[in-house]
């Protein structure tokens, strides 16, 4: 059975980058019938932190992205977080260092930085030479009595080639040469990541390691690790980094880089992971919009691409505003509230009567817009009655000589109605067309302009009703005057 892993560092904001790493693996074992583990990879004690890895589980469970195992979940291989699996660790570097194949490192920071300032002055690559590697046990004594406390080095092979078959990049090889003995277990007995991650990946049995490729350059170390502890090799899939629209690496220059801000900015989940899945992987066919279902379907990892992924945020706008379209005026009421309130459109309590109103306006604007947020880019023309032209344009459609004629109709009509509703609204402009003897353009813009100033915006026969009698009335005349 297929088994993946996704395995953030709880280190800041969650990423889009981890995003995308979880959601290929996540759509993989669907596609598969196999296994999403979650594992915290938390032994960088000081950026760690419980608020980063509570951010990244909200997150993953806002796209979609539900794990088998691991943490929260549970399961048979756990526990799920590396700190707390330091007594696994230990029970394997003692066997390494018991086969002579790890060994005890007492270099100080500052003799290696003194090595390695040496070997680049030489114009050699910085690797470290192997000081510790045969030590006596005289030295060893000393060093302990110098109060050393020393890390643990695993002893690099020599004259080895590391070939492994990448799922995206296929063959990799590299030399061991090029690898110098390197540290597995810190000084305060914390393992490294290359380490942990080796050990965790075998003894939950993943058998595909999807992530990004960012971390081919460790690949070769593992493997080397996997060999030495005779553990079994899963199989590698290293997916293209992802860049900004400048071919740089994506980064905070280039807009909002962690979910939560796409998430608070009303962006839905569904959008967000149509589009990275796209982030990567090219689709059979031209389409572009799919469901989480349609996705699974599909996806593969032979159509993951080597080249790096262009992240073009107007491509996620126009993939999320499909979903925006299609989503209730409630859900989308709900994430614009907090930025109608911030720019004052609405107070902190809205009454219910005030709600159900701002509902069917924000109705009328979804259509316009690509992420919640962006509704107060559209909705002044619903709170504002103080309204002018919007360009030269539409104040020359207004000097037209029938406006008068127009307007004083419309006004009469309007004010003589019972309940402002669309098809009453409707009946009155298409009653004045045909009374006046106009095309329907001579009517429809200019009571558009009257009452909003513009020459577009959301359907007028909707609008009207929802900015009601009085107000469209006032708005003609002080326009009108
Ligand atoms: N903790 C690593 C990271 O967040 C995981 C790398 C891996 O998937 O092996 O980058």
């Amino acid at each position: 059975q297929l088994r993946v892993r996704f395995a953030p560092s709880p280190t800041g904001p969650f990423h889009i980058g981890g995003a995308r790493s979880a959601l290929f693996n996540w759509l993989l074992a669907r596609k598969e019938g196999g296994k999403l583990i979650l594992r915290i990879e938390d032994t960088d004690l000081e950026r760690s932190t419980r608020e980063s890895e509570e951010n990244i589980k909200a997150s993953l469970r806002w796209l979609g992205i539900e794990w088998d195992e691991g943490i929260d979940a549970g399961g048979e291989y756990g526990p799920y977080r590396q700190t707390e699996r330091l007594d696994i660790y230990r029970e394997y570097t003692d066997k390494l260092l018991t086969s002579g194949q790890a060994y005890h490192c007492y270099c100080s920071e500052a003799e290696l930085e003194a090595e390695r300032q040496e070997q680049m002055n030489k114009g050699e690559n910085p690797h470290y030479a192997g000081r510790c590697r045969q030590l006596s046990q005289a030295d060893r004594e000393r060093f302990i009595a110098e109060g050393r406390k020393p890390t643990v080095r695993f002893r690099v092979p020599e004259n080895r080639q590391i070939i492994f078959k990448d799922m995206v990049r296929d063959t990799v090889s590299f030399d061991s040469n090029g690898v110098g003995d390197f540290v597995i277990v810190k000084s305060d007995g914390i393992p490294v990541y290359n380490y942990a991650v080796v050990l965790d990946d075998a003894l939950m049995k993943i058998t595909h390691v999807i992530r990004a490729e960012e971390h081919l350059s460790n690949t070769p170390r593992q493997i080397l690790l996997y060999q030495a502890l005779g553990l079994e090799l899963p199989k590698f899939g290293h997916i293209s980094l992802i860049l900004g629209k400048d071919r740089t690496k994506m980064s905070k220059r280039h807009g909002a880089t962690s979910v939560e801000q796409y998430k608070n900015l009303g962006y839905l989940p569904e959008g967000i992971v149509n589009f990275l899945a796209l982030l990567g992987w090219a689709p059979p066919g031209e389409e572009e919009i799919f469901s989480p279902t349609e996705l699974i379907e599909q996806f593969s990892m032979d159509r993951v691409a080597k080249n790096p992924a262009v992240f073009d945020i107007d491509k996620l706008n126009h993939i999320n505003a499909h979903y925006i379209k299609q989503a209730s005026p409630e859900l989308i009421t709900e994430l614009a509230l907090p930025h109608l309130k911030a720019a004052g459109y609405v107070g902190e309590a809205l009454s219910a009567e005030e709600r159900a109103w701002l509902v069917k306006v924000v109705a009328e604007l979804q259509g316009y817009i690509s992420y919640a947020a962006q509704i107060t880019e559209h909705i002044d023309v619903f709170f504002n009655d103080t309204i002018d032209f919007e360009n030269e344009e539409a104040h020359e459609i207004m000097k037209d000589a029938a406006i008068p004629e127009v307007m004083a109709a419309f006004k009469n009509k309007l004010a003589a109605l019972e309940t402002v509703e669309p098809a009453a609204v409707q009946a009155i402009l298409k009653g004045i067309v045909k009374e006046l003897k106009l095309g329907g353009k001579k009517v429809y813009m200019p009571v558009r302009i009257a009452v909003t100033g513009k020459m577009h915006g959301p359907e007028l026969i909707n609008l009207i009703p929802l900015i009601g009698k009085d107000r469209t009335l006032a708005r003609i005349d002080s326009l009108i005057a």
